[in-house]
C-alpha cells in the first residue's frame, strides 16, 4: 500500500495554517506536513501536535516504518525532535488505523444524537438554528453531500416518514450513532420517544415503495451493482433511483435484479401496475416489458425470491432468500 510522505522542519515564517486547527504556525515553531497535500501539490502543514489528532490523514501512513524513513528532512531535525517523532509517530499512526478499522465495517445507523458541537446548525423541521451543546437528533446521510440531517429534540418526532422505518427491536446503540455519549437522562428520554414516534409513524405512513426504473445503457458506462461489470450500451437494465451515489439510479442487469439488498426492494406492491412501479416501463420493447416485470414481481413475493416457472431458464445461483425474521 502506498504510504502518505510526511515532512517536518522549522517553520521559515509565521504566514503556513495549520490544517488542523486552522491557526497559524509560528516561525522557528516544529512543523510537520504531508508531501503534496495541500492545493497545487504543496505541503498540507500541522502543528506538531495538531498532527496526530488528524487521524484521517494519518492511518495512510505506514506505521511499520521507522520516522527516519516516513519523514523527508528528519535527519536536519533537533536531536530532541527526533526522540519525540520516533515515539509519537509509530504510536498515533498505529491508533489511527485501530481506529479507522473499527470505523469502518459499522453500518449507518438509521438515527444520531449529540450535543451541538456549535450553533451553525439549522434545524431540518423548523428551520431555526439549533443552540450550541442542546441535544440534536439527526439522521445520517440525509442532508446533502452525505451530512446528518439534524433536528431540535422535539422538532424531529414530526419526521414520520423517516421515522416510519426504524426497527426500534434493535438496542438503542445500535439505532441511535452517538447514544452512549448521552447524558443519562436523555437516553431515557430518547429510548421511550423513539419507540413512541416510530410506532405511530409506522401506523401512519406505510413504508413506501421503492422507485425503479428500467431502460436500454445510453452507454457502456453503467456498473451493474450486483455483479460488478459493466452494462454494455443498448442492453437492457433495471435499477432502483436514488440509491447510487448523488441520488442516481443503481443499475442491475435484469438477471442480477434479485440479487438487489433487501432494503432496495423493500414496499414493492405487486398488486401495482409495473407502468408505476418502473419509470421508462411503457418505452421497453414487448419481450423486456415480460422480464422485467417477472423480476420485479419476484421481488415484491414474499419470500423475495424469484417464483420459478417451468421455462427452460439457466438455473441461478440465487441463495435461499435469508428471511424470517421472528
Ligand atoms: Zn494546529
Ligand atoms: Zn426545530
Ligand atoms: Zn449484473
Amino acid at each position: 500500500m502506498a504510504t502518505a510522505s510526511l515532512t517536518a522542519e522549522y517553520a521559515k515564517s509565521g504566514k503556513a495554517g495549520c490544517k488542523g486547527c486552522g491557526k497559524s504556525i509560528d516561525k522557528g515553531e516544529l512543523r510537520i506536513g504531508y508531501v503534496g497535500k495541500a492545493n497545487f501539490g504543496a505541503t498540507a502543514w500541522y502543528h506538531y501536535d495538531c498532527l496526530w489528532a488528524d487521524t484521517d490523514s494519518l492511518k495512510s501512513v505506514d506505521a511499520s516504518k521507522s520516522a527516519k524513513v516516513l519523514v523527508q528532512n528528519y535527519d536536519s531535525l533537533k536531536g530532541e525532535d527526533k526522540k519525540k517523532l520516533d515515539k509519537d509517530l509509530p504510536k498515533f499512526c498505529k491508533e489511527a488505523s485501530t481506529k479507522a478499522s473499527k470505523a469502518e465495517p459499522k453500518p449507518k445507523s438509521d438515527l444520531a444524537a449529540e450535543y451541538a458541537p456549535s450553533a451553525k446548525s439549522n434545524c431540518k423541521g423548523c428551520s431555526k438554528p439549533i443552540g450550541k451543546s442542546t441535544l440534536r437528533v439527526g439522521f445520517p446521510g440525509k442532508a446533502n453531500f452525505g451530512a446528518t440531517a439534524w433536528y431540535h429534540y422535539d422538532c424531529v418526532w414530526k419526521e414520520s416518514v423517516l421515522l416510519a422505518p426504524i426497527d426500534t427491536s434493535q438496542s438503542l446503540e445500535e439505532t441511535v450513532d452517538g447514544f452512549e455519549k448521552l447524558k443519562n437522562e436523555d437516553q431515557t428520554k430518547l429510548s421511550s420517544d423513539l419507540k413512541k414516534n416510530c410506532k405511530a409513524a409506522a401506523e401512519k405512513e406505510p413504508p413506501l415503495p421503492p422507485k425503479m426504473a428500467a431502460d436500454y445503457a445510453k452507454s457502456d458506462k453503467s456498473e451493474c451493482k450486483s455483479c460488478a461489470t459493466k452494462i454494455a450500451k443498448n442492453a437492457l437494465r433495471v435499477g432502483f433511483t436514488g440509491k447510487a451515489n448523488f441520488g442516481a439510479v443503481a443499475w442491475y442487469h435484469v438477471d442480477c435484479l434479485k440479487k438487489c439488498p433487501q432494503e432496495y426492494s423493500k414496499g414493492i406492491k405487486a398488486d401495482k401496475p409495473l407502468e408505476e412501479l418502473v419509470d421508462g416501463f411503457d418505452k421497453l420493447n414487448k419481450d423486456d416489458q415480460k422480464k422485467v416485470e417477472k423480476e420485479v414481481k419476484a421481488l415484491a413475493s414474499p419470500t423475495g425470491a424469484p417464483k420459478r416457472k417451468s421455462e427452460g431458464e439457466e438455473s441461478a445461483k440465487a441463495s435461499p432468500a435469508k428471511k424470517g425474521r421472528k
